[in-house]
């Protein structure tokens, strides 16, 4: 007799001794009560055998399938391809496996995965076909429904207008559209979302990043990145979240090992900053002009209440002495009296009519945007004058604490210094080069001109008031004292360096304001 053999045997993996022991009718019924639907059929795909699963699944009991082609299950949607492929693997002797699709006996459709092994003779010959059915729709449909939902969403985030990444737990960016793709580049060498954490990081300090990271979100936190040129600043509005998702791995199906996902979403809002960096230097300009109204005010009426009080001293003295010679309650002594308590009063009236300084509060500052306000306050005379402005700012700076309007005021003067002394000069280049970096504890804003410079002697006297190099003395001469002052009362230090090759080399330090969050 001849012993027939399964392409896949587990024969050579069993010991003889247990598989005789097993009695021949139980594969009979191992095969009868299979979940899966079984048929067995001769070599031309006869149908020779159908389990109870196999009738379950197509509708067809055994007698109504028995002896007929197992073709009867094709709803002919299948191409032609798939059973051309499917013959020539089991007419050679080799298993196939793929999908069809089927129709059941009440004409309703399935999705087959469809697995044969042909039976060989011991001369390798094939003598049967082993065919096992598995009804795979839902899982299809499932599959389907999810790649045209992974579809959707990747096409809505692409569409989106605003920048989207996603991140693994090490900050790889694993997706990310079509926004965020354009912002490559905008950061230097830097991947847009490791500026915009590092930033985040920083802009939040440390216990606003904690409190983001246990709420698993952050929400519209504005930052900003100053660039080397004259293409200004820009400003990201950044919100993410994070969420926890499993790896779909059979390691994780027991025990599931979460991992950590942000989703960032970025919105460029240069140009609503830009916008209200426009109205904000307006008034800004208004400002400054209040307050030069202000000190010219305050110089006006000192110097009225001045030329007032020397007369009245003159009149105090005059009065004495002649109170000296002549009796009290004589008409002309009570006349210069009256004059004198007349013209004390005019004095008090003067002096009370001095506008006051307004005291102003101490707040972190980021020093790029004083200096780029202070810039953008002089467009129209560097225009004019036809100054090369070079802007090299440090991509993001720590804090300084100080008074914003007395220290944008110290440094509009020092721009106004290097403006005079650029317009004064009889190079054809005017060159301004703008620069902040940090130092250590301290920030350094730097200010070079290619005017004619501050020759060594003068160094130092330049500080002193009503000191003027400028021919006639045009100026008051009070500017560099003033900015001085400011700069030594925010425990920093004015200098004007010597090592410079050509015009004059100001530098201002600020210190880095201590425990406050660094900056754009
Ligand atoms: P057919 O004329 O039967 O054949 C289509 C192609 O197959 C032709 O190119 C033909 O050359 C080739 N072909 C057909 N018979 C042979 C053969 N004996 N030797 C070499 N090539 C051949 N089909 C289903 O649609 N659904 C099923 O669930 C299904 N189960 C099967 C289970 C087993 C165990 C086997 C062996 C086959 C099964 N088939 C099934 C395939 C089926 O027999 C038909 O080939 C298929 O349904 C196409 O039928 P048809 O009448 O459209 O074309």
């Amino acid at each position: 007799m001849n012993t027939l053999t399964p392409v896949h045997s587990m024969q050579a993996a069993i010991p003889p001794d247990f598989s005789s022991a097993l009695p021949p009718e139980l594969f009979r019924e191992l095969v009868e009560k299979a979940p899966l639907a079984i048929a067995i059929t001769d070599k031309n795909a006869r149908i020779l055998y159908v389990n109870p699963a196999f009738t379950r699944t197509t509708g067809y009991v055994a007698s109504e399938v028995l002896g007929g082609n197992s073709s009867v299950l094709s709803y002919k949607v299948t191409p032609r391809s798939v059973y051309e492929g499917l013959w020539l693997n089991i007419s050679n002797g080799l298993p196939w496996q793929g999908e069809l699709v089927n129709r059941r006996k009440d004409g309703s459709r399935y999705l087959c995965e469809l697995s044969i092994t042909p039976i060989l003779d011991d001369a390798g010959a094939v003598r049967y076909f082993l065919g096992i059915h598995r009804d795979v729709t839902e899982l299809h449909e499932l599959n389907e429904r999810l790649q045209n939902q992974k579809r959707l969403i990747e096409s809505i985030i692409d569409l989106a207008p605003v920048a989207v990444a996603l991140l693994d737990e090490n900050e790889r960016v694993l997706l990310d559209n079509h926004e965020y793709k354009k912002l490559m580049g905008r950061f230097g060498k830097q991947e847009p979302a490791h500026a915009i954490l590092a930033g985040l990081r920083a802009e939040l300090s440390e216990p606003a990043w904690a409190q983001a990271l246990a709420r698993n979100e952050f929400v519209d936190q504005t930052l900003r990145f100053d660039r080397a040129g004259g293409q200004g600043p820009q400003w990201f509005s950044a919100s993410g979240a994070w969420f926890m998702q499993s790896e779909p791995s059979a390691d994780t199906f027991f025990a599931a090992a979460p991992k950590r996902y942000l989703l960032l979403v970025l919105t460029d809002v240069t140009a609503l900053k830009r916008q209200q960096q426009e109205q904000w230097l307006n008034a800004l300009r208004m400002m400054l002009a209040e307050g030069e109204l202000v000190a010219r005010l305050r110089e006006t009426l000192a110097g009225a209440a001045y030329q007032l009080a020397g007369p009245l001293n003159l009149m105090a003295a005059a009065e004495k002495r002649v109170a000296q010679r002549i009796p009290a309650g004589d008409a002309a002594l009570m006349a210069m009296s009256e004059a004198r308590q007349h013209g004390e009063a005019a004095l008090a009236l003067l002096q009370g009519a001095m506008p006051s300084i307004q005291p102003e509060a101490w707040l972190p500052l980021n020093c790029n945007e004083l200096l780029h306000d202070v810039l953008d306050l002089s467009t129209d005379r560097l225009l004019a004058e036809g100054v090369v402005v070079d802007w090299q700012p440090a991509l993001r700076l720590p804090a300084v604490n100080g008074q914003a309007v007395a220290l944008r005021g110290a440094l509009n003067q020092l721009l106004a210094n290097a403006l005079d002394a650029l317009h004064d000069s009889r190079r054809s280049l005017r060159e301004l080069r703008l620069a902040t970096r940090q130092e250590g504890d301290w920030v350094e804003l730097e200010m070079i001109d290619s005017g004619p410079g501050i020759p060594e002697a003068l160094r130092l006297k330049v500080f002193e008031p009503f000191f003027t190099t400028r021919p006639g003395g045009a100026r008051a001469g009070m500017g560099l004292a003033l900015a001085q002052e400011v700069v030594l009362r925010h425990g920093g230090g004015l200098e004007i360096a010597t090592a410079c090759p050509f015009g004059c080399r100001v530098v201002v330090r600020l210190p880095v304001a201590q425990g406050e969050a660094v900056h754009g």
